[in-house]
């Protein structure tokens, strides 16, 4: 379903992503872990061309590209792949919460108006947030904000979604109502790669475990493996440290 072959992201002379190398299947859920400035944002932003890769070759589905070769019309089917969920939301605040969900879907997929309203609703529904549907950003909680956007994604019905530490801006009393929403999404078996520092969640949720540090895959597995008996020196630090906190 996703595959990435040797993968690499500069900033000017900062090696960011050192090769990174990917192979996701179709309902899998995979947790990224690793140590702020691993290059775990850049990865995800790079799967959808947000950043473009310096060097490597991404597969999502069908479709195939290089970065040596990739047209702009790649970038377009490229981003139609995977819908992602940000930290910070980014929610148009001069939007509903309806229009919010809605208008990728009539200007990106180009649906008519009742069927992209219809699709919405359903999101919304999904994650708890139908009632808000004529509500604006400024008046929501940052829990139901991040819920409209996981709304937003899951009604674009990507082949995978990114979730980039969906719950680090979150009070803490707000983090469980959008890890149960995310949680229900993996219950579905979609495909998914999520970003976090949420262990607990990490475990339960996930199918496969990634950690990353220094722009590298360090080691990957099952979550049994990765957090009962990691083999790698940076594993077991990463984990014994977060244990200590
Ligand atoms: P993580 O998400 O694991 O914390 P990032 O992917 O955000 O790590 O960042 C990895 C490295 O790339 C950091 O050193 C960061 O400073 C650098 N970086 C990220 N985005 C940019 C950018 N747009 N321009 C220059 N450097 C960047
Ligand atoms: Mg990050």
């Amino acid at each position: 379903m996703i595959k990435v072959k040797n993968l690499k992201k500069n900033f000017k002379d900062n090696e960011v992503l050192k090769g990174i190398n990917l192979d996701i299947k179709k309902g899998e859920v995979v947790v990224i872990l690793g140590p702020s400035g691993s290059g775990k944002s850049t990865l995800l932003r790079c799967l959808n061309y947000l950043e473009t890769p310096t060097n490597g070759e991404i597969q999502i589905s069908d479709l195939k590209v290089d970065a040596k070769s990739i047209k702009k019309k790649d970038i377009y089917n490229l981003r139609k792949e995977s819908a992602m969920v940000f930290q910070h939301y980014n929610l148009f605040n001069n939007k509903t919460v309806l229009e919010n969900v809605r208008e990728a879907l009539l200007v990106v997929k180009k649906l008519p108006f009742d069927e992209a309203t219809k699709i919405s609703k359903e999101a919304l529904t999904k994650v708890g947030m139908i009632e808000k549907s004529d509500f604006y950003p400024s008046t929501l909680s940052g829990g139901q904000m991040q819920r409209v956007s996981i709304a937003r994604a899951i009604a674009l019905n990507p082949n995978v979604i990114l979730f980039d530490e969906p719950t680090s801006a979150l009070d803490p009393e707000l983090v469980g109502e959008v890890l149960s929403v995310i949680k229900d999404l993996a219950k579905e078996h979609r495909t998914m790669i999520i970003v976090t520092h949420e262990m607990s969640f990490a475990k339960e949720v996930s199918d496969r475990i990634i950690f990353m540090a220094d722009g590298y895959i360090v080691e990957e597995g099952t979550p049994l493996e990765i957090f009962e008996s990691p083999k790698e020196e940076r594993t077991k630090q990463f984990l014994k440290r977060l244990k200590s906190e």
